[in-house]
């Protein structure tokens, strides 16, 4: 008897034995060959129909972008005929339907879920545009690490983020969604995104994939029309445009969406030159690649295919492993197969490639691991989140102007006005592009401003006047509260509708009556600071001249009116940079720091490069930011006055706080090729550093220039440092440097 029940026991032990290491190796990353072994496996079983299907991406009809062309995804779905969706988020909501995809499908592949993740998801982070007004690539990496966390905890694998377009012309709406105009900045922004969204493995549960957008150059849409045409050298393409898509690639991006644009005559979508040539052959990237919405039939209003099976096929062909929306792979796939137009193998590999990724993000081996509602829970609006959203929005912030040093204000002031459309909105501070959030979850400029003042301060709010509309009626309750205030707060700007996607302006001015509103303070004699809030640069030639201190906050989410009252009152000190210039007038742009000289650059005399109704420069510089303190520049010094090509140089240069509070500066280093087989762009960024000061402190700042920081495509497209003099300038924006030179011998 003592010795059955021993050996039950025994029996039992080995069975607990051999069954945990079996649930820990479920739980194992498994290796590149386990991997592509299985995805052969995988891929030997499925019919032809099984294999568009993976090549398949629906939206749900949560949310969307655009028309729901589908309303039997849930049927697709169980049929094997859909390979991932978006717009679907929520423990619960993606676990439903998962399980049709793992219990009803034949081969029960689970499903990828993709989401705009594209400036947090519930706890919502900065624009883009004025993340990168940070300079401070960690602080890009903080706030994609926090909207992986909490996507990935609602279901998602898959961000469409980061949108790494070069953007030249704030006329486009969409210059919200990346780093601004400047090639090396979108390149340091783009990699630290594709990082803090993918971690260091895909395999972990807090991690998604990232997908570099719009691949390629959409950013330069004619006259900044969204989905415009567009048409450049490809010098200009792969020194400008690509460098942050590489960049995202170096940095281990798993995906990429193409564009909507046409590129030199062929749209992205079915661009081979962009795709087989560029991403595949020279970059050697193995992750997937999906179309930007229904870019696949957009091919035929394009004029460049005749028929949806004509556009299926040239997807295909330049490489498009994956279509967005539009259902033409599923339906003309499997024609153009038989009829030997496209070979098997061929989507063979576009479905390898994309089921890597799905072992790669553990789904085979638990379809559920990313739907959690526990962790959901307590991950969603965290308060260590919200103090991440709090922190990065803070760096975000850039002083524009600041007039006897109006800022900061006293927290004990007694009388403050609080004027303006969007003082107490919540929802606009959202953005364009806000993911999950909610205007509900966030703080108004309104709110941040009462939590922070003294008991005894008195506040009168007056909206004033609406974002857009004529109606001037609130101007006197305005006029009224500013004249009794010791300082009016005049928070003014754009709805977070009118930028992003279809958002493109013919003006970049304030719009409705809001610099009316703006003037009828100003009138009162009441020292007013300007907040604003926008998605783009905006021409505020008027207010720089009148009101004495300006705040640029793009949108700043979930906590933007705690950290716009930080910033107003002191315990922050703003040190964000612009990341593109703001002209005077819509008519200058593009109006870019990194332009060429032309022959005739001055700005005085008749016959020269200008024009002849407004100042040559910007309003505020490339790079352009002020602080409560101030710092000088000394001592800008070179390793070495010449080098080889293949050789690198030091640059230092002495940077002091001058003034008496503890600040920020970012110190950029620009380089300028004098002459070239090719014409070179008077300046190029091509270092910054964003560090803090104690009152009085002077740091030494170090910087390197290597050959790939003088590298461009010469006259025969050769990518390579060409000998010859180099001027190299150091300051606190693009215009006020310190200067020196070296030569590059061969
Ligand atoms: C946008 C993409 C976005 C997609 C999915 C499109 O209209 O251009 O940026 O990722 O919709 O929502």
């Amino acid at each position: 008897m003592k010795s059955l029940k021993l050996r039950i026991l025994t029996l039992l032990a080995c069975a607990l034995f051999l069954f945990q290491p079996f649930q820990v190796l479920a739980q194992q990353q498994l290796s590149e060959k386990e991997i592509d072994q299985k995805v052969n496996t995988l891929i030997k079983k499925m019919t032809l129909q099984e294999k568009v299907g993976q090549m398949t991406l629906f939206t749900s009809d949560m949310t969307v972008t655009g028309p729901t062309i589908r309303s039997d995804y849930e049927k697709l779905i169980k049929q094997g005929k859909v390979g991932a969706l978006f717009n679907a988020y929520g423990a619960d909501y993606t676990r439903k339907l998962q399980k049709l995809a793992v219990e009803n499908s034949r081969l029960g592949i689970p499903l990828l879920y993709g989401y705009d993740v594209i400036h947090g998801f519930r706890t919502v982070f900065p624009i883009p545009l004025g993340e990168a007004a940070s300079w401070d690539p960690s602080v890009a990496q903080k706030s994609a690490g926090v909207a992986a966390r909490e996507s990935a905890a609602a279901g998602l694998q898959w961000t469409f983020a980061p949108m790494v377009d070069i953007a030249r012309d704030p006329r486009w709406g969409r210059i919200a969604e990346g780093a601004g105009e400047d090639t090396y900045l979108g390149e340091k922004m783009a990699a630290a995104r594709v990082k803090g969204f993918q971690g260091n493995s895909l395999f972990a549960t807090n991690t998604i994939l990232a997908c570099a957008k719009h691949y390629a150059a959409y950013g330069a849409a004619e006259g900044g029309r969204d989905y415009n045409t567009v048409n450049m050298s490809i010098r200009r393409l792969r020194d400008v445009y690509l460098p942050p898509f590489k960049a995202a690639k170096d940095a281990g991006v798993a995906t990429y969406m193409t564009s909507f644009n046409e590129l030199n005559g062929v749209p992205a979508t079915g661009n081979k030159f962009l795709m087989n040539q560029v991403l595949h052959n020279e970059w050697n990237f193995n992750g997937f690649v999906v179309t930007d919405y229904t870019s696949i039939p957009e091919m035929i209003v394009h004029g460049f295919a005749k028929d949806e099976t004509d556009a299926a096929y040239k997807a295909v062909e330049a490489s498009v492993d994956m279509d967005m929306q539009s259902g033409l792979f599923l339906s003309e796939l499997p024609k153009l197969i038989k009829e030997g137009k496209v070979s098997e193998q061929q989507i063979n590999k576009a479905v390898a490639r994309i089921l890597r990724l799905k072992y790669k993000l553990g789904l085979l081996q638990d379809p559920y691991r990313y739907s959690d509602a526990t962790r959901q829970k307590q991950e969603i609006l965290s308060d260590e989140n919200k103090q991440a959203a709090r922190d990065v929005a803070r760096k975000s912030i850039v002083l524009l102007k600041n007039e006897n040093q109006l800022l900061p204000l006293d927290k004990n002031i007694k009388n403050l006005a609080v004027i303006g459309p969007l003082a107490d909105d919540q929802e606009d501070l959202l953005g364009p592009w806000s993911g999950a959030g909610r205007g509900e979850d966030n703080i108004s400029v309104l709110s941040g401003i009462k939590a922070k003042v003294s008991p005894e301060t008195n506040i009168t709010y007056v909206k004033g006047a609406e974002i857009t509309g004529n109606s001037e009626e609130g101007f006197e309750e305005a006029k009224e509260a500013a004249r009794k205030a010791d300082v009016a707060v005049v928070v003014v700007g754009e709805a977070r509708n009118m930028s992003g996607e279809a958002a493109s302006r013919a003006t970049l001015d304030l719009p409705g009556v809001q610099q009316d509103l703006l003037k009828a303070v100003h009138e009162t004699g009441t020292p007013a600071v300007m907040v604003m809030m926008n998605g783009r640069p905006l021409t505020i030639t008027w207010s720089d001249k009148y009101i004495p201190s300006i705040l640029e906050t793009w949108f700043l989410g979930t906590e933007g009116g705690n950290a716009i009252a930080d910033v107003l009152f002191g315990d922050y000190n703003p040190g964000g940079k612009l990341p593109v210039t703001f002209p005077r007038h819509v008519g200058m742009v593009p109006y870019y720091y990194n332009h060429k000289n032309t022959g005739r650059p001055k700005a005085e005399g008749k016959y020269n490069s200008k024009y002849i109704d407004v100042k040559n420069t910007a309003l505020y510089p490339f790079g352009y930011g002020l602080s409560y303190t101030t710092f000088s520049y000394d001592n800008l010094k070179l390793s070495k006055k010449s080098m080889s090509v293949d050789d690198s140089l030091q640059v230092s240069v002495d940077v002091e706080n001058t003034g008496n509070r503890a600040g920020d500066e970012v110190v950029q280093l620009y380089i300028r090729d004098l002459v070239g087989s090719v014409t070179r762009p008077i300046e190029q960024l091509r270092g910054f550093k964003r560090l803090h000061f104690e009152p009085g402190e002077t740091k030494t700042v170090h910087f390197t220039l290597n050959p790939d920081d003088l590298k461009f495509h010469d006259i025969n497209m050769d990518y390579r440092v060409e000998p010859g003099q180099f001027k190299v300038f150091v300051g606190g924006n693009s215009k006020d440097v310190l200067q020196t030179g070296f030569e590059v011998t061969q």
